[in-house]
């Protein structure tokens, strides 16, 4: 299902650094607009298809090269292939002018890429490519860049990053300059409690 903002990307949030999203430091962008309404999603405030932050993606890819110390990007929502075409002109882009490391996660599963004629256009840019709903009965926490066991990670032919996942959960937690706490990644239950009564205090 393709959602139309010309050149523009609808945008959820951006992290400039991060180090839980794939191999190393990289820039990671979410894409605002999921219809895949997976139970239990983590990202819910990223299923609305309102217009959240436009950016052009000329803006966006000129971002991403004056970005400093990352190894690579990552692009999560949300659901990136609901703008497919503004994403792969970025991938294309970056994948010939830079050496960052790309990679992508979607909900979609790789027999539904396969059906829509995306995998081969996708596999060749990406370096990574994380598939699969999450579903939450099978929600692993202990395990990195996914969220539940159904999913998995594709490596492309061309693939530049050799790094496997490993059994570990991460997360990061960011203090804003208001003291409020920003949690990204997959806490589990334990952590999510912590960040409550710290963040509250
Ligand atoms: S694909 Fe991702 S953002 Fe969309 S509903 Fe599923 S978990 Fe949430």
């Amino acid at each position: 299902m393709k959602r139309n903002y010309g050149e523009y990307f609808n945008v959820a949030h951006i992290e400039l650094q991060s180090r839980i999203y794939g191999p190393g430091t990289r820039y990671v962008i979410w894409l605002q607009g999921c219809s895949l309404a997976c139970e239990g999603c983590w990202n819910t405030e990223m299923w609305s298809f309102k217009a959240k932050d436009l950016i052009h993606r000329e803006t966006l890819l000129k971002q991403i090269l004056s970005a400093t110390d990352i190894k690579g990007i990552t692009i999560l929502g949300g659901e990136p292939l609901h703008q497919e075409s503004n994403l792969l002109w970025l991938l294309k882009k970056i994948r010939r002018q830079t050496n960052l490391t790309i990679f992508v996660f979607t909900g979609f599963e790789e027999q539904e890429l396969q059906s829509q004629g995306l995998l081969g256009q996708l596999l060749e840019v990406c370096d990574m490519l994380a598939v699969g709903r999450y579903i939450s009965s099978q929600r692993n926490t202990q395990q990195q860049w996914i969220g539940s066991n159904n999913q998995c990670i594709l490596y492309s032919a061309n693939s530049r990053e050799k790094q496997k996942q490993q059994s570990v959960n991460e997360v990061e937690i960011c203090i804003n300059k208001d003291s409020s706490v920003r949690m990204l990644g997959f806490p589990n239950e334990e952590l999510i409690r912590w960040v409550n009564v710290n963040s509250s205090k």
